[in-house]
């Protein structure tokens, strides 16, 4: 059965489907089987004659049905058709009922914005990736501002230690999924919006199927397998991406646009090593950092649904919350970009996790292989026989404030490589953090430096306070 592709002003009249199933032998049949199944279409397609009105299109795969046979172009069963309508004059946008014109009346005021720009949110779709702390204000401020679809991707549930930041979600949601969690907040904040879910993990298998139906993409994810996912589906399909980062006070936002500007991998060609940059998890971060970052990301979102002001396309902006500094620095596009550039050599999607090994969505983080890891219980397991074993705590000293090991040596992980000549490679080593990530990358410095009794401890302290010492918090 031929194909007809519908532009997104238009789904509104399809019920958001994408893609419609029609039936004929001819564009005009095929056309004609659309009007069948969703006549007020037929509004908005045709005038009164019965004649396409112009500023529609109709394309058969890259050609103009206009330079082939007309109406009377011939379909094949597999052929797609694609609706392409001109929405300038904004004759294809959705009306706003009167209650929606009393909640947004406040854009309604402002002339860049005003109804034109309301409705053209309202037409408009929105892909979030990740619904922790960036992804809470920008899902909150998009969902307020009327764009019309929403789509959430996330692969976790709500934890306790998530509320500092992730406050889209509350201590009634704890334990839920993020994106039930997410959306429940959402429809209740609008409930004229539509929010769609995914609870799977982003990953190249899914990514092209669940971002087809959005216009852009908002990067809030807080791991490098995600982020270069994301960079390539969007230059590979053409949509702007509102990318934005985080670290402790610091923060990063950008709009990679491939058709006008640079991408992530024109600044970024490859992810770090594993272990090399630490997540947030690990890292910690100021809970208000996410807020000011993910509201700049809405506001660039927006900017680029409503085609106002300039985003920031070619610009990287860094944030720093202590000095309160704002800084932009000039991004170019790379020529020899591995996706963007002129002689591109990704051109299908990579599941990084697979070839950097860097941990992603849905994976358990600081696990650095069979051979190399102890367990909580095996540790204590050990220590209880009297096994000799020498403990070293790679984290930083402000930490052994709120949990420590009795007989472990301190040395933070960035110490590490100048101390080594303090141990003896003969000992068994065995190494820990927080929960595993650091002392992962510690292993490699060990490593590296020919040492070969060597464990680390599979989950960090917080493992040991949750299976062996639960008078220890975790944090
Ligand atoms: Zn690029």
């Amino acid at each position: 059965m031929p194909i007809l592709r519908i532009p997104t002003p238009l789904r509104s009249y399809t019920g958001n489907l994408a893609e419609v199933p029609v039936q004929g032998d001819t564009v005009a049949q095929a056309m004609e089987s659309l009007m069948q199944l969703y006549p007020s279409l037929r509004l908005h397609l045709y005038n009164s004659e019965g004649h396409l009105r112009p500023f529609v299109n109709l394309f058969l795969g890259q050609e103009n049905i206009k330079d082939l046979q007309g109406m009377g172009t011939p379909l094949k069963t597999d052929d797609r058709i694609l609706l392409i309508s001109s929405i300038a004059g904004g004759s294809m946008l959705p009306s706003l009922s009167h209650e929606e014109i009393l909640r947004y009346s406040r854009h309604l005021l402002i002339p860049e914005v005003g109804l034109e720009g309301q409705r053209k949110l309202k037409a408009a779709s929105v892909l979030i990736i990740g619904t922790g702390g960036l992804g809470s204000p920008v899902a909150l401020y998009l969902a307020a501002a009327g764009v019309g679809h929403i789509g959430l991707v996330d692969y976790d549930v709500v934890d306790y230690s998530n509320l500092q930041r992730q406050v889209i979600h509350g201590t009634s949601t704890l334990g839920y999924l993020k994106v039930e969690s997410a959306r429940n907040r959402l429809v209740d904040l609008n409930p004229d919006i539509q929010v769609d879910i995914y609870n799977e993990p982003f990953i190249s298998a899914n990514a092209r199927q669940v971002a087809d139906p959005y216009d852009l993409i908002v990067d809030g994810t807080d791991n490098f397998p995600t982020r270069y996912l994301t960079n390539d589906l969007c230059v590979l399909t053409g949509k702007p991406n509102i990318y934005a980062a985080i670290y402790r006070f610091d923060g990063q936002v950008s709009v990679f646009d491939a058709r006008q500007g640079p991408c992530y991998r024109c600044l970024f060609p490859e992810p770090p090593p594993p272990g090399l940059v630490p997540s947030c998890a690990e890292g910690g971060v100021l809970g208000v950092l996410p807020g000011t970052i993910g509201t700049l990301q809405a506001t660039e979102a927006l900017k680029v649904l409503l085609g106002i002001g300039q985003p920031l396309i070619g610009k990287l902006l860094l944030y720093n919350a202590l000095d309160t500094s704002f800084e932009f620095i000039k991004l170019r596009k790379n020529p020899n970009c591995k996706v963007c550039g002129s002689n591109p050599t990704v051109t299908e999607l990579i599941d990084y996790d697979a070839f950097c090994g860097v941990p992603g969505i849905g994976h358990t983080q600081g696990s650095a292989g069979d051979e190399w890891d102890i367990t909580a219980g095996e540790l204590a397991e050990r220590l209880r026989q009297g096994d000799p074993i020498h403990l070293i705590d790679v984290r930083e000293p402000h930490e052994l404030e709120i949990s420590r090991l009795d007989g472990a040596q301190i040395i933070p992980l960035g110490q590490l490589a100048s101390r080594l000549p303090e141990l003896n490679s003969t000992e068994e080593i065995i190494v820990f953090c927080k929960s595993g990530v650091r002392s992962e990358r510690a292993l490699e410095i060990l490593a590296g430096a020919g040492f070969r009794k060597l464990h680390h401890l599979l989950g960090g302290i917080n493992a040991w306070a949750r299976d062996v010492d639960p008078s220890l918090p975790i944090y």
